[in-house]
């Protein structure tokens, strides 16, 4: 049989186990977007691929494209997987997890490759906490799916200052709307600047800047909650990051 094959750059966002010798493997990739795709034989000990595809490696990738999932056909090691300490793993991990959750099979987005082949050394580097943030609230929007932070999600106005912010309306509610929707997440103003602070982060040249505790952990909770929501499932890494503090 003659199947068509396509070859990518790509970053393993997940690999699990499947039947007693193979895996079954999410990646994200620089010109077809996610991909899920099967490593048949990859659990077999003499397996390159079994090596390779590990989360955070880097590969370059050859597929047999399929009728639901791809299938590996050949793979070389780009980038392995960085060293990472305990916590740096735990906020790239959810890095990955929400990289799945927030985007589409075969939909192309080199934004958000880029963005992650970026982010992924910097956990290292800085602050891993603050990194995995700022890719967040970055990954929101390129996956088109950030909420409204700005102006009132009800009225459209621009508010001084909001009453919260909701899950179920996508974003910001000022004082006036507030009451009609019952309880909101506090969502201040240094909360909305930070937001916006992160957004504009070059990761190529991340600027030093002073965060506030108290905005740092509502805006986790608020993006943490939303990214919940939208995966309408729970997150596994979320419940792992609260077990390490
Ligand atoms: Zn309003």
């Amino acid at each position: 049989m003659n199947q068509n094959s396509f070859s990518d750059e790509v970053i393993i966002l997940s690999a699990k186990d499947w039947q007693t010798v193979d895996k079954y493997v999410v990646c994200f990739s620089r010109s077809h977007g996610k991909i899920i795709f099967m490593a048949y034989g990859a659990k077999y000990p003499k397996s390159l691929a079994g090596r390779l595809v590990q989360p955070f490696a880097v590969l370059n990738a050859e597929f047999y494209e399929g009728t639901r999932l791809a299938k590996l056909k050949s793979c070389s090691l780009v980038q392995a997987a960085p060293a990472y300490e305990i916590k740096e793993l735990a906020y790239g991990s959810l890095i990955l997890e929400a990289t799945e959750l927030l985007t589409e099979d075969s939909d192309p987005k080199e934004e958000i490759y880029v963005l992650l082949e970026q982010c992924l050394p910097l956990l290292k580097k800085h602050n891993p906490r603050l990194v995995a943030l700022a890719y967040l609230v970055k990954l929101l929007e390129l996956a088109g799916v950030g909420p409204v932070r700005d102006t009132c999600v009800i009225c459209g106005r621009t508010p001084e200052d909001a009453a919260g912010f909701s899950n179920e309306q996508g974003g910001l509610i000022c004082r006036e709307c507030g009451p009609a929707y019952g309880e909101l997440q506090p969502f201040h103003g240094e909360t909305r600047q930070l937001w916006q602070q992160l957004l504009q982060l070059d990761f190529q040249q991340p600027a030093a800047f002073k965060v506030k505790g108290g905005a740092l952990m509502e805006l986790e909770q608020i993006v943490n909650g939303f990214i919940t929501y939208q995966a309408d499932q729970p997150l596994k890494c979320l419940a792992f990051l609260a077990q390490l503090s």
